[in-house]
């Protein structure tokens, strides 16, 4: 029957991209996890489904669906496999967007069907050492000469660092213009003076790299500069805002394995003569559990459905990541908790909720910077009956 808040569309979607990360990714997530193993093959996968790219129209190799539906697919990817979940989120989110919206034709026709065929990996480069939080701050210059831009310096916790096969990279052409100097390039795998460091051995989301990418004069032709120079910050932040409705997709998918887990094993499960889930405390956690898998669910669809109003909705988009992934983490170390010991033990597979939650209040944007998105909006002119 499906969700009706749904079209029927996106309720078909939802049920066949299921279908299929149950047949399919589930099977070696466990393993993944456990040797760090990157899973080109679920991208490969997913782009031969018609997955990647989704809201990209069909010329371009998209599916022209709805930015709903590319965030139902993150949320059922989440729910087997949070490592390939990241890697798809940077890749349509941040990566195939920002050629979508900011690209031109050439560019478009260039890189967007390979992008979306699955043939490549894109990853988006903004971070670095001493700019995090405050990515306006990065220091990597571009350096104009011979028709294009010389690139130099170091961005660190790049998902799919190394394996990617094009990077957005954030470069200053001016230090002294603050983010006005900001840009955005696409630099190829390959290109000379390009160079990664070994994958970050991570807490979770194991199989999906994380690795520095060190960039040494990389010479960037004029073409693969996206937007003007000076656009690169507006355009971050943008991306940046539906990166994060693909976030608490994350979370939400999180939220729905441990529900799912604790529920199969609060029926099953007996001490002191009877199921644990006869138990009031557990019956209490799993009512709290399910209400907030509810509430997340419908704060990042509504949140997906308004991305198209851009950064006036951006405080709708900063509350669906505060709560879903704040939330996945509880719920996270509540299916632990309802696991007893076995919860604890890595066969179980339900300790492996928790380390790929965590990083879900981390990434695309802190639950300390959310708050600050939220709080500063609330006090500006936040009309109340948007919420
Ligand atoms: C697994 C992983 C994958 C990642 N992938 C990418 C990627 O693909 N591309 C990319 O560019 N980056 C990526 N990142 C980087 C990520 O976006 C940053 O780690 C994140 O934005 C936080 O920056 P930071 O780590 O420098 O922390 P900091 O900014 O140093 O923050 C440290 C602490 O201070 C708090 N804090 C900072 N400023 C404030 C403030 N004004 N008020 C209150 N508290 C504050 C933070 O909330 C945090 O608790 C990734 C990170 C991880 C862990």
């Amino acid at each position: 029957m499906g969700l009706s808040i749904l079209s029927d569309e996106e309720n078909a979607i939802r049920d066949a991209v299921r279908t299929l990360v149950d047949k399919t990714i589930k099977k070696n997530s466990a393993q993944f996890d456990q040797t760090a193993q990157f899973p080109r093959e679920n991208l490969r996968l997913l782009g031969e489904q018609g997955y990647l790219g989704m809201v990209v129209e069909e010329e371009w190799g998209g599916a022209g669906a709805t930015y709903l539906a590319q965030t139902l697919v993150v949320e059922a990817i989440a729910s087997v496999d949070p490592a390939t979940a990241v890697i798809y989120e940077v890749h349509n989110s941040l990566h195939i967007e920002a050629l979508w919206r900011y690209g031109t034709v050439e560019q478009k026709r260039r890189w967007l069907p390979k992008l979306c065929g699955g043939q490549a990996i894109g990853a988006f480069a903004i971070t670095e050492s001493h700019a995090g939080s405050n990515a306006a701050a990065l220091s990597t210059r571009a350096e104009r000469g011979d028709g294009g831009y010389y690139l130099t310096g170091r961005k660190i916790f790049i998902t799919s660092g190394g394996e990617a096969d094009q990077y957005l990279v954030f470069a200053t052409v001016d230090p002294t213009l603050g983010e006005r100097g900001i840009t955005a390039f696409v630099v190829e795998n390959g290109q000379p003076g390009l160079s990664f460091g070994p994958p970050e051995d991570k807490m979770g989301i194991r199989a999906s790299r994380t690795s520095e990418v060190v960039l040494d004069r990389v010479y960037v032709p004029a073409e693969q500069r996206l937007g003007a120079e000076g656009e690169g910050y507006r355009m971050a932040l943008f991306l940046l805002d539906g990166g994060r409705i693909g976030i608490a997709a994350q979370g939400v998918g999180i939220m729905a394995t441990a529900l799912q887990r604790s529920l199969d094993y609060a029926r099953r499960r007996e001490q002191f003569g009877q199921t644990i889930g006869r138990f009031e405390a557990i019956q209490a956690r799993l009512a709290d559990m399910a209400t907030d898998l509810h509430a997340a669910r419908l704060m990042t669809y509504e949140a997906a459905r308004r991305r198209e109003e851009g950064p006036a909705q951006r405080t709708l988009f900063a509350m669906a990541k505060l709560f879903a992934s704040e939330k996945a983490v509880l719920h996270a170390a509540d299916a632990i908790q309802i696991h007893g010991g076995y919860g604890y033990m890595r066969e179980f597979g339900v300790e492996r909720l928790l380390r790929d939650a965590k990083v879900t209040e981390i990434y695309e944007g802190t639950s300390e910077i959310m708050r600050i998105v939220i709080a500063s909006q609330l006090l500006k002119d936040y009309d109340l009956d948007n919420i």
